[in-house]
C-alpha cells in the first residue's frame, strides 16, 4: 500500500497547518489549523474539506496554535469522530484557545448580521462552543517520547519542538520510512522552555519556513528591557506590549522578574491585561515537563516568575478600563499581538498621544495590520472611530519572537547525520520559503520540496 502526504494548507502562506497523511490504507491528518490573515486566505476555512471528516481515522496535533488546531472544532461538527493526539500542554492551551476562538467566531457572525454584511444569510459561526466542547473530548495527551499509534501499525511519538508549552515535533514510522512534522521549529535560548531536540535522521521531513530568509535581531535581550523599563521609569510613563496571549506574554513577565531578581529594574507594576494570558499561567507552573533548567531551578526555589506584589492579573472589563487612570511607571501587556483587535487598542488610543509613553513590539507584525503600521511610523492610530496622534516612543524587540529564524532552522537541520530523502517545506511566504531552500540546497545539499496547497506526493 502506498504512503502519501497532500499538503492541505500552509503550503503558501504561514497559517492553516493542515497535512493529510495516508498511510497502511488509514487517514491521519497532521494538525488541523485555521487560515488566518487576509480575506482571501481567510476564506479558505469555508471551503469544503477536501476529504469526508468522517473518513479521517485520527488527528494528530503538533502545538495549540490556532494556525495549527483551530480548524478542528469545525472538523468535528462536520462528522469526525476519531482520536485526537497531542501533548498535555497542548491539551489544556487548546481547552482555553479553542473555546476563545469560538467566542470570537460567534461574535463576528452576530456582529455581521447586526450590519447584514454576510455571505451567508443569516452570517453562521465556523463553530461554537458545543463543537469545542465536543472535539475537547477528542483529545488525548502523549507526552514527549511516549509511543502511540493513532491507527493500528503505524506508531508516532513526539519531541520537543522549543516553540511554545506542550510544542512537539511529530515522528511517524511508516511503511515508506520515518517522518519527520516539525510543526513550528522553536529557538535557542527561550526562557521557560527547553530547546529544539537535536534529530540526528528521517527519512523524509516536513519543517517549517517563517523566518526563512530573516535572522532575528542579535540584541542582548535582558539589556535592551532594562533600558527601555528605565527610561520608562524616569519619564513615569507607561510601557504598552501588544502581545499574543500564551507564550510571549509569560515570557515578558519572566524576563522582567529576572530583571527584578537581580536588582537591574525597580518592581514597577505590571498588568497582565488578558483574560485568556491569565487564565493561561497556571499552565506555565503546572507543565514541568516542559521547563528547562532554569525555569525548574527557580521554582525549586519556591519563586514564581508571575507572581509578585507589583503583578496585577486584570480579567474583567472594569478592571481593564481602571487601568486608563493609573499613574506611570507601569507595564500593560494585552492581547492581541498586532493590535488589530483585543484590549490593547483601548490602551493605545489612552496613551499614544504621551511622549512618556513606550510601545514595545515584541512579536512579528503582520502586513497590513495597525501594529505594522505603527512600527512603520504612522503619525496616527486609530481604533474604535477615534484617530490620536502617535507621540510615544516606537521600541522593537523582535527577538522574543517563537520561530527559529533562517541560522537556527539550520543549525537545526545541520544535527541531521544523514540527509532526509526528501525535505518538503512548508508554513512560509513564498519568499522566505524559496530562500530557505535556496539556503538549504547550497549549505546542505539536501533535497528540498515547496510543495502547492493541496498538493499530493507519494513516498517511498
Ligand atoms: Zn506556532
Amino acid at each position: 500500500m502506498s504512503t502519501t502526504i497532500t499538503f492541505h494548507g500552509a503550503a503558501d502562506t504561514v497559517t492553516g497547518s493542515r497535512h493529510l497523511l495516508e498511510t497502511a490504507g488509514k487517514r491521519i491528518l497532521i494538525d488541523c489549523g485555521l487560515f488566518q490573515g487576509p480575506r482571501a486566505i481567510r476564506d479558505r476555512n469555508w471551503e469544503r474539506f477536501p476529504v469526508d471528516p468522517a473518513s479521517l481515522d485520527a488527528v494528530v496535533l503538533t502545538h495549540a496554535h490556532l494556525d495549527h488546531t483551530g480548524f478542528l472544532p469545525r472538523l468535528v461538527r462536520d462528522g469526525f469522530q476519531g482520536p485526537v493526539f497531542c501533548t498535555p500542554a497542548t491539551r489544556n492551551l487548546c481547552a482555553i484557545m479553542l473555546q476563545d476562538s469560538a467566542r470570537i467566531q460567534e461574535e463576528e457572525a452576530e456582529h455581521a448580521n447586526r450590519h447584514r454584511w454576510s455571505r451567508h444569510d443569516p452570517a453562521v459561526p465556523l463553530y461554537k462552543e458545543e463543537d469545542v466542547q465536543r472535539c475537547l473530548k477528542l483529545m488525548t495527551a502523549r507526552t514527549y517520547n511516549e509511543p502511540f499509534e493513532p491507527v493500528p501499525g503505524v506508531r508516532f511519538h513526539y519531541e520537543r519542538a522549543g516553540h511554545i508549552l506542550g510544542s512537539a515535533f511529530a515522528f511517524a514510522e511508516t511503511e515508506a520510512g520515518t517522518i519527520l512534522f516539525s510543526g513550528d521549529l522553536g529557538r535557542y535560548g527561550q526562557s521557560i522552555i527547553p530547546d529544539p531536540t537535536p534529530v540526528a535522521r528521517a527519512d523524509y521531513l516536513l519543517v517549517e519556513s517563517t523566518y526563512g530568509d530573516r535572522d532575528h535581531q542579535d540584541v542582548d535581550v535582558p539589556a535592551e528591557l532594562e533600558r527601555i523599563v528605565r527610561r520608562a521609569v524616569e519619564q513615569k510613563g507607561f510601557i504598552l506590549i501588544p502581545s499574543f496571549a500564551i507564550g510571549r506574554s509569560q515570557e515578558v513577565l519572566y524576563l522582567l522578574n529576572d530583571l527584578w531578581i537581580a536588582g537591574r529594574i525597580p518592581r514597577l507594576p505590571v498588568y497582565l491585561d488578558s483574560p485568556m494570558a491569565v487564565s493561561a499561567v497556571p499552565l506555565f507552573l503546572q507543565h514541568t515537563e516542559d521547563h528547562d533548567l532554569e525555569m525548574t531551578a527557580l521554582l525549586d526555589t519556591r519563586r514564581s516568575p508571575f507572581e509578585g506584589e507589583n503583578i496585577r492579573f486584570t480579567r474583567t472589563r472594569d478592571e481593564s478600563k481602571a487601568l486608563n487612570d493609573a499613574p506611570g511607571p507601569g507595564v500593560i501587556i494585552a492581547g492581541s499581538g498586532m493590535a488589530n483587535a483585543g484590549r490593547i487598542r483601548h490602551h493605545l488610543v489612552n496613551r499614544v498621544p504621551q511622549p512618556s509613553t513606550t510601545v514595545l513590539f515584541v512579536g512579528y507584525q503582520g502586513e497590513g495590520t495597525p501594529g505594522r503600521s505603527v512600527l512603520e511610523g504612522a503619525a496616527t492610530f486609530k481604533a474604535f472611530g477615534w484617530e490620536v496622534p502617535i507621540r510615544a516612543r516606537i521600541e522593537r524587540l523582535d527577538a522574543l519572537s517563537a520561530h527559529a529564524d533562517r541560522n537556527e532552522m539550520l543549525r537545526w537541520l545541520g544535527q541531521f547525520e544523514a540527509p532526509p530523502k526528501r525535505t518538503f517545506l512548508v508554513h512560509g511566504e513564498p519568499e522566505p520559503r524559496r530562500a530557505l531552500q535556496a539556503k538549504i540546497e547550497k549549505e546542505l545539499g539536501w533535497s528540498v520540496h515547496r510543495p502547492d496547497y493541496h498538493e499530493r506526493v507519494a513516498l517511498g
